[in-house]
């Protein structure tokens, strides 16, 4: 498989160079060139295997001669042995043809771990192999700092740094962070806020010297084996409620646009899908954009949903490139108005053709909708799947196709939101529940980019290795 950028301008790459270079050069994201086909008795036949197995089986077509189908059958298994469900993502039923992924069984609680427990071990294969190691470099206001350093931890190619705004993220968040205890992860509290944080990490990034010397890589949301590993739960998930036999819909609390983004993959590669629905917050740009065909900015609102609280949606240029034919200069004209105006259009003409609907929910629907759960269904959901929830029964056009609602956190990841709405006090699931008896190892530090960067130069084993 051949991967080429979503701008055109950028040299087509392989499997191993895209996994390692994250942002093309011309500005754009990577794409393979064209999406793998799966028949339908391709599909039928997902029935009977494990979910790594599934995922090597589905993924196989994406790598090329990069990795060996054994070798990435052993990351498949390694990847997905540590999540804490024998089905990795189970489904579970809420209503008459309505249904929940739980996609949270992975070892920080949310979704993210899916794709990025795989991603940290082809870093490790793929930089080992070359004899080179990295310096991951992160801001997290909570959540992507906790996914990226279990992704990472123990990982001898891998250092990983992240900061984080001192007494800024909730006690859980920083303990998932600062209770892993591997010499190759370093926590630092900066006294300051997620703005400083994020502003150090760019400067580290611009300081080329220093990003060149420690070979600075980025914890990247962007990265397309992160999407890639998410195809693959469209799939195993379909497929237990009767795909290829009948189609499916999903409903997808989206911020960044690459969860929903993989159910558009999946749709491509054979899977029959109804509809996609995109779920936001009050931060809404995608449901804007998917209900007028204008994709304009606006300011980022903090909500109950964290996670989705987003200025613009960073692999929403991957669709853009699908809808435009894969034309390079129609997309880099479109993200310029995007830089230079604050916005774009897009003809509503382009879009009649296609699988997505998308809604939006407030904050009162947010909290309504968890309280309306627990009385209807005696579950707790998060606040993200919540807004998953009221907008696929909002969008949902045919209440014969099942609808499936992709629960993206635990509850107990935001449990004041959760007690706020119900009056419960989510529990962590058994196995997190001596979470504060653990040893915590961080560093504070002063909001200063030098004191930052030695911090980094005095640890970072590209530098100081034996
Ligand atoms: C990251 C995240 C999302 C949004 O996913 P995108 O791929 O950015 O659209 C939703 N819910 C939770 C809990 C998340 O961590």
């Amino acid at each position: 498989m051949r991967y080429i950028s979503t701008r055109g301008k950028a040299p087509v790459l392989n499997f191993e160079e895209v996994v390692l270079t994250g942002l093309a050069r011309d500005g754009g994201l990577y794409l393979p060139e064209s999406w793998p086909q799966f028949s339908t008795d391709d599909i039928r036949g997902l029935a009977g295997k494990s979910y790594a197995d599934a995922a090597a089986f589905l993924l196989q077509p994406f790598l090329g001669d990069s990795i060996s189908p054994a070798d990435f059958r052993e990351m498949t298994k390694k990847a997905y042995g540590a999540f804490s469900h024998r089905a990795v993502v189970p489904v579970s039923q809420l209503g008459s043809n309505e249904f929940l992924m739980e996609l949270y069984h992975g070892p920080t609680l949310a979704f993210k771990d899916v794709a990025l427990q795989l991603l940290g071990l082809l870093y490790d294969h793929l930089l080992a192999r070359r004899g080179k190691r990295v310096t991951i470099v992160g801001a997290t206001s909570g959540d992507t700092g906790s996914a990226a350093i279990e992704a990472c931890r123990g990982r001898d190619a891998v250092d990983i740094f992240i900061l984080h705004p001192k007494g800024r993220v909730s006690d859980v968040q920083r303990r998932q962070m600062t209770t892993v205890l591997d010499a190759n992860v370093h926590n630092i509290a900066v006294e300051g806020d997620f703005d400083d944080c994020q502003a150090m990490v760019k400067a580290m990034f611009n300081d080329h010297d220093f990003r060149d010397e420690l070979a600075v890589s980025a914890v990247n949301s962007i990265n397309w084996a992160r999407v890639m590993a998410q195809i693959v739960y469209y799939f195993t998930v379909g497929v237990s409620l009767g795909a290829p036999s009948r189609a499916i819909s999903f409903s997808v609390p989206s911020g960044n646009f690459g969860d929903v983004y993989a159910g558009y993959a999946a749709s491509r590669m054979g899977l029959p899908v109804e509809q996609l629905i995109v779920a936001t917050n009050r931060n809404d740009i995608l449901s804007r954009f998917f209900n007028s065909g204008e994709y304009r900015k606006a300011g980022v609102d903090p909500t109950i949903s964290p996670s989705m609280d987003i200025q613009v949606s960073s692999n929403f240029e991957r669709f853009l490139a699908d809808l435009y034919g894969r034309d390079g200069a129609a997309v880099s004209d479109l993200m310029r108005r995007l830089d230079n105006d604050g916005g774009f259009s897009v003809e509503m003409s382009r879009l009649n053709e296609s699988i997505f609907s998308a809604g939006r929910c407030d904050e009162e629907e947010t909290l309504a909708t968890i309280g309306r759960t627990l009385e209807e269904t005696e579950r707790l959901v998060d606040p993200h799947t919540a807004v998953g929830l009221f907008v696929g029964d909002k969008c949902r056009k045919d209440s014969s196709t099942p609808l499936v609602t992709l629960s993206t956190a635990h509850p107990a990841k935001f449990p004041d939101a959760v007690e706020k709405a119900t009056g419960e006090r989510p529990k962590l699931p058994k196995h997190m529940q001596n979470l504060f008896g653990r040893k915590e190892r961080l560093t504070d530090l002063p909001n200063d980019i030098d004191a930052v960067k030695s911090f980094i130069k005095e640890r970072a084993r590209i530098l100081n290795a034996a």
